[in-house]
């Protein structure tokens, strides 16, 4: 196993998000993490990557507990993360971006800009001048220079335009093609269950449901997707 979330609960100062989530990820595994907003998706991912180290359960991730670390440790130990609001250095160049976060591995600037073409056209432009999609796909683009071995996906589609939308949905089943491991969060049902080995569903900081996207029932969409 990949990844492997165990009763983990996390707060903001004294405000309790977590009550207990549990999730895995296998090796070449896209699970989705779903659940209505402020059901705790962004918290458990800052928990993964302790961004919001959680006070109590485990993270294991190939095999080592987590506990204790550092998040910069944690990406290097090759979790790789696109969080909510891309972030990307916008005084340096979409080349200088991803150069800046590369680390040995089959992901080169050549193969990113392979999987992106828009960014091989923009590769000496200021980050800050690039369309909001462009400066997701750099943003997925960075964390793939650090050749990660879970990468996770935090509303990586979010408010973009269709055209874009489609791209970056067909770079992730690119990704999950070559045996890319994927965590993600999404709001587009329609587009992230196709491509999703497993769901894992969150309420209210807790794990409620896992298991297959065919399995998802209209019962279980009412009752903890439904808006
Ligand atoms: P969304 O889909 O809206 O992004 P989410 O499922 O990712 O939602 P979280 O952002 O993880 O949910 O929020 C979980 C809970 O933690 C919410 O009740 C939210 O209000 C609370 N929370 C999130 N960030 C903070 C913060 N910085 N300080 C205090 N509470 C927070």
């Amino acid at each position: 196993m990949l990844l492997e979330v165990s009763a983990i609960e996390t707060f903001y100062g004294a405000s309790q998000a977590l009550f207990g989530v549990d999730l895995r990820v296998d090796d070449g595994e896209v699970v989705a993490l779903m659940g209505r907003n402020g059901m705790g998706k962004t918290t458990t991912i800052r928990s993964i990557c302790r961004l919001n180290p959680p006070r109590a359960g485990a993270v294991r991730f190939g095999g080592r507990d987590l506990a204790g670390m550092r998040a910069f440790r944690v990406a290097r130990l090759g979790v790789g993360l696109v969080p909510e609001g891309r972030r990307c250095f916008p005084n340096l160049t979409v080349e200088e971006n991803l150069v800046a976060a590369a680390r040995p591995g089959k992901w080169t600037l050549a193969r990113v800009e392979e999987l992106f073409p828009r960014l091989a056209e923009r590769r000496g432009q200021f980050a800050s001048t690039l369309s909001g999609g462009e400066q997701q796909m750099l943003a997925i683009g960075r964390a793939l220079m650090t050749n990660p071995r879970l990468l996770i996906l935090d509303e990586a589609t979010e408010g973009l335009a269709p055209v874009i939308r489609h791209d970056i949905w067909a770079s992730i089943r690119a990704l999950k093609e070559e045996g890319q491991s994927i965590l993600v969060v999404d709001k587009t049902m329609a587009e992230l269950l196709p491509v999703a080995d497993r769901c894992t569903i969150i309420e209210k900081g807790r794990t409620v449901w896992d298991g297959l996207p065919r399995d998802l029932s209209e019962d279980i969409r009412d009752r903890y997707l439904g808006v």
